[in-house]
């Protein structure tokens, strides 16, 4: 209890503290302070959030909407090539876009079925091509 209340106390005190993370002097640390980061490790990590979430607005549309040749949103806007022709709106029915496939991770056992198959296949091949030479049908290329 007592040292809590001790840590809890403010304290005017200051030191210089190099950056946990890149060694740059932090002045005016609290002295009690053993890590600090600087401003500039604080806003790499953090990565700028602010001006991220200005220039993210989610739209609804497909990744890519806007190399489309022809995209019309289910509002009934018409773009081409990501440029909206107002001229449009409404006269086409909106692009459907193809879910895009799961990519599905294969289970280790499916990988070996897999590979088995394609093994099968490549042999069951190359046993045709045998039958073929022994029955004198083989295609001359
Ligand atoms: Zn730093």
């Amino acid at each position: 209890m007592a040292v809590n209340k001790h840590l809890k106390k403010k304290s005017l005190a200051t030191k210089a503290l190099p950056c946990d993370r890149c060694g740059r002097i932090v002045e005016n640390v609290d002295e009690r302070t053993k890590r600090v980061i600087c401003s500039v490790c604080v806003q790499l990590s953090v990565g700028f959030p602010e001006e991220a979430k200005s220039t993210y607005k989610p739209t609804g549309r497909p990744a890519g909407w806007h190399w489309m040749k022809e995209y019309v949103d289910t509002d009934g806007n018409v773009f081409h090539k990501g440029k909206e022709i107002p001229e449009l709106k409404d006269t086409l029915p909106p692009t459907v876009i193809k879910p895009r496939k799961k990519i599905k991770r294969r289970s280790k056992e499916q990988i070996l079925i897999d590979r088995h198959n394609k093994k099968k296949a490549v042999l069951k091949k190359a046993i045709k091509k045998q039958k073929d030479f022994l029955d004198h049908n083989f295609k001359k290329e």
